[in-house]
């Protein structure tokens, strides 16, 4: 890949935090590493934290020697933070932003970086709203009748439901276009899940049998060991479902039930992401039980962790019913799928960390070696399991049924697997280099359209909408409702094997 030739600014919003010292400043270190950041590449970092320049470099520095995947070269070091300025201003005052546009003009002055800026909104959701309408008010960015690159990048969580979504959805189209709006998931950046396209619809084998007639079902896992740790505060409020199942999982599914797009760019495989949410069954929130597991975990050991109970952490309420677990069977209504039941599951605290999407193919249709089978670690049924693993261990596996050699028929469960990096002899890049690359370039493929983001909501909400009732008939029988546990460091609750038992199958 070229170097980029048009030069911008980046304003990090929250520059202080979190996202952007182990994120953002390390994946533009790796651009530079990769010499594909413009000559006159800018960076201004704009928070309320009173730092200057050099204590901001010092700061982007920490985040760079201890977060890099590129190594810390000093010489590559020099000339990259020269490049990084700091301001600090208030996210909701007129004034703050008026001298941010002062300080934008005589950056543009001094190093000719042509009026081009792309503000990156790495803030809480709080807000969000306030820093938009003072961008536009002091005309930082207009509609695109500009000439000049103006584009903002949004973090997530965008809403916390349907109408809150759509609320700001509206607030940033009433001052922006949508092309001028990146709103991000960084799954999307992974270079696992934008493999998901390439496998299916690069290759000419998988596609015919991507379908009802050949698949099962699907299953999305997305699990982690460690329990909440110092999030409480914020992990209350959001629960399993919104910081995962919502965006990220909800991105999986669109990639792997999809149709083909007419052509890769934004608009076509974003129209397709679109129509694989709007398949989704909707639910009936009053039948919320059979659908949706949720659960919180119990205390336990993960990793050698001891694990407190979720009610025990800190921050968190001891009578909260926000789940840390959440497994959801749903059903995609359309040719392709109809019949074919996805599971999604994500937690915390659970017995692995590990992110895949597996495609469960159909039994053949004569068991003739059913009985078979000579490893009782797999005394199960035969079926041929596709696995997409997103993290760790990069890669894809197909399992299968082998003759083990020897004069008997001895049955044994066997994998072809292709490893990232066995393959190409490096890890994957870091996804947030990816995405920042294409915000800067104006592709937006990899960011959630406006449409996307409602009908995930628009799905999801009929969970929270389901659990709200639960909630409120139990207020009325005058009870608490309490929420199954898991003991941490296990897999889940016994409700989510139900989930699947029910149907005569098991988490993979
Ligand atoms: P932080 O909590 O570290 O906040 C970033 C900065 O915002 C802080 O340094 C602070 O700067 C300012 N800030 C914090 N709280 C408030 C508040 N209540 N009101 C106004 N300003 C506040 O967040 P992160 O950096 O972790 O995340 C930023 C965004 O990115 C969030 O929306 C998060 O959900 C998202 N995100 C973060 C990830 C991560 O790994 N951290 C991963 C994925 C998404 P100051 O006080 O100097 O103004």
């Amino acid at each position: 890949m070229k170097r980029i030739e048009q030069p911008v600014v980046i304003v990090v919003f929250g520059a202080s935090g979190d996202l952007s010292k182990r994120k953002l400043i390390p994946a533009l270190y790796q651009l530079a590493y990769q010499n594909l950041l413009p000559a006159n590449f800018t960076l201004l970092g704009f928070a309320r934290t009173p730092y200057t320049d050099d204590e901001f470099r010092e700061l982007a520095r920490e985040g760079v020697t201890q977060y890099s995947t590129a190594g810390f070269d000093e010489h590559l070091w020099r000339w990259f933070s020269q490049n990084l300025f700091y301001m600090s201003g208030n996210y909701d005052d007129l004034e703050s932003f008026q001298a941010l546009a002062k300080r934008l003009e005589e950056l543009d002055a001094e190093r000719n970086t042509g009026g081009n800026y792309l503000f990156y909104l790495a803030t809480p959701p709080s807000v969000f709203k306030p820093i938009t309408s003072l961008i536009a008010e002091t005309g930082l960015c207009c509609r695109t009748s500009a000439d000049h690159l103006r584009r903002i990048v949004i973090e997530k969580p965008f809403g916390h439901d349907l109408e809150s979504a759509k609320d700001l959805n509206q607030h940033l189209l009433n001052l922006f276009d949508e092309d001028q709006i990146y709103r991000i998931d960084h799954y999307l950046g992974k270079e696992t899940v934008q493999n998901i396209l390439v496998f299916r619809f690069g290759n000419g084998i998988f596609e015919p049998i991507w379908n009802r007639n050949y698949v099962d079902h699907v299953q999305i896992t997305v699990a982690e060991t460690l329990g909440i740790g110092d999030r409480g505060g914020y992990y209350d409020k959001a629960g399993a479902i919104r910081d995962m199942l919502q965006n990220h999982m909800m991105q999986l599914l669109a990639l792997t039930a999809m149709e083909p797009p007419v052509a890769f760019d934004a608009e076509d495989v974003r129209d397709q992401k679109v129509n694989a949410l709007r398949s989704i069954r909707p639910l009936d929130p009053e039948e919320v039980d059979q659908w949706v597991v949720r659960a919180q975990y119990g205390p336990g050991v993960s990793e050698g962790q001891e694990i407190p109970a979720y009610l025990e952490e800190k921050g968190v309420d001891p009578h909260s019913t926000t789940e840390t677990y959440v497994a959801w069977k749903t059903e995609i209504d359309n040719w392709r799928w109809n019949g074919v039941p996805f599971y999604l599951r994500t937690g915390k605290a659970l017995a692995g960390k590990v992110t895949e999407i597996n495609i469960v193919f159909r039994k053949p249709p004569l068991m003739l070696f059913a009985n078979l089978i000579a490893n009782p670690n797999t005394q199960v049924p035969p079926s041929n399991v596709l696995t997409l693993r997103i993290q760790p261990d990069e890669g894809i596996r197909l399992t299968f049924d082998a003759k083990r050699p020897g004069p008997a028929v001895n049955v044994e469960r066997v994998a072809m697997d292709f490893s990232y990096s066995e393959s190409f002899g490096k890890d994957p890049g870091d996804a947030y280099e990816r995405l920042l690359l294409d915000a800067i370039l104006g592709d937006t493929t990899l960011f959630i359209r406006r449409d996307e983001i409602e009908v995930a909501w628009e799905r999801i909400t009929r969970i929270l909408n389901g659990w709200k009732m639960q909630e409120e008939k139990a207020a009325q029988a005058g009870k608490r409702l309490r929420l199954p546990r898991y003991a941490a460091g296990t897999w889940g609750p016994k409700e989510a094997d139900e989930l699947l038992a029910r149907d005569g199958r098991y988490w993979r």
